[in-house]
């Protein structure tokens, strides 16, 4: 068969029709597997036999969301986990000890942004982070520590882009794995091993469930990086707290998902639910046509936005002067997703005003659900920040963060149009 396109991966990627013809992945709510014999359990336990011992460590329910998700990220292997959060802290445990270094982005989601300068820093694992628009600067931060090179593929709330080629070419060639948290474009709109990611996050939270009803995150492995190249013996040394395998050579192509899977997931434990797999397998059935409008919706808002008089900027990397645009222009061919930020005239006192006075647009913090959400993060998230912490932010007191939803524009607008002053 010829190789499919993503929309029809991600309706039906999978799963085969079993003897009861149902049409959906069952969801299979158990957390233990009956052993046929002893000799089974035994090569189930030694890796040696496909199949599940414990829902901490797999799940045929959340197998077929590794699958989904595997087939449109193009990867070699992949990793649900509880939330986007843990599938972060796990990767960077799988990869990350004591006294290494990573090398990030200084663009980031705010979490990600405190696990890095405060949790890791506590185990010992210290963050540099980097201009997201200046590879050089990252190379400069390279030493024999480094072990990953992490970027997001567009930066929320500000759209910053990294140049994937350039920082991928410096991940290559001091031979370290080049990290992409692919929540905000989703691989229908940007596909990251395409520009030489090794590793790919999700956030399934997001737009990949799609309704803002569960948690969960993945991990897919690209299958490109060479574990034996030397920066880490402990993909190439027997695991003594797994059967003294060695994953680099038991394992060679999927090294990294199997060593994920059973030494972090097993002792940090932050599986993902097979009931939260079953229902981001449903949503993941609609994200292309989810995006398009999400897109659609976006521009159109952008639009109304960049004419209204009450509106002192768009930043967005579509817009005319977004420093960019020629980057947006070269990775994203689809669109910039439906997260970004605009500033109003009015400042601190319009954007209280406005989160307090929309009515069909939802004052939450989330983003990629359908519906639109709206937050004004210097009188809410951002509050306790001093002005010189939101000016390194850049968090600005007129700044609101939006994530257009599906509904009708001229319903998004028509609400955001009330309560603008
Ligand atoms: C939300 C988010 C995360 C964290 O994911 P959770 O599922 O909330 O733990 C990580 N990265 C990005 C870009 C996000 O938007």
């Amino acid at each position: 068969m010829t190789k499919q396109h993503i929309e029809t991966l991600a309706v039906s990627y999978g799963f085969e029709i079993d003897e009861t013809g149902s049409s959906n992945p069952p969801l299979y709510l158990s957390n233990a597997y009956k052993f046929n014999d002893a000799k089974h359990a035994k090569d189930l336990f030694d890796l040696k036999a496909p199949g599940y011992i414990y829902t901490r460590l797999n799940n045929p329910t959340n197998n077929f969301l590794e699958e989904r998700i595997n087939a449109l990220e193009g990867g070699a292997g992949t990793l649900v986990t509880a939330s986007g959060h843990s599938a972060e802290f796990m990767t960077i445990c799988a990869l990350a000890e004591t006294g290494d270094e990573i090398i990030s982005s200084n663009a980031l989601y705010g979490g990600t942004f405190n696990m890095f300068s405060h949790s890791l820093r506590r185990l010992g694992i210290k963050v540099k982070f980097a201009d997201v628009s200046n590879p050089a600067e990252f190379e400069n931060l390279v030493t024999d520590k480094t072990k990953a090179i992490f970027v997001e593929s567009i930066s929320n709330p500000g759209c910053e882009i990294p140049d994937f080629e350039q920082l991928s070419k410096i991940a290559k060639k001091h031979k370290i794995p080049f990290i992409v948290d692919n929540t905000c474009m989703t691989p229908y709109l940007f596909k990251p091993k395409d520009f030489g990611a090794d590793i790919i996050i999700h956030s399934t939270t997001k737009f990949l469930s799609g309704h803002a009803a569960v948690m969960g995150g993945s991990v897919t492995d690209c299958g490109t990086f060479d574990w034996t190249s030397g920066r880490f013996p402990s993909f190439c040394n027997p695991d003594p707290s797994y059967h003294n395998i060695v994953y680099a050579k038991d394992f060679a192509q999927n090294a990294f998902i199997v060593k994920l899977r059973t030494q972090v997931l097993r002792d940090i434990g932050a599986c993902q639910s097979p009931f939260n797999s079953y229902l981001t397998l449903q949503g993941i059935q609609t994200l292309h046509v989810r995006m398009d409008r999400h897109l659609e919706n976006t521009l159109k808002l952008i639009d109304y936005l960049k004419n209204n008089p009450k509106i002192a900027w768009v930043k967005y990397p579509l817009v005319e002067g977004n420093p960019f645009k020629q980057t947006a222009e070269k990775y994203f061919k689809k669109g910039c997703g439906s997260l970004f930020s605009f500033g109003l005239k009015g400042g601190y006192e319009a954007g209280k005003k406005l989160i307090e006075n929309v009515t069909l647009c939802l004052h939450a913090t989330n983003l990629g659900d359908v519906r639109t959400i709206v937050t004004h993060p210097a009188s809410t998230t951002h509050s306790q920040l001093t002005k010189e912490e939101k000016q390194k932010t850049a968090i600005g007191d007129d700044l609101i963060r939006i994530s257009v939803g599906i509904e009708n524009i001229d319903d998004i607008i028509a609400d955001l149009e009330k309560a603008l002053i």
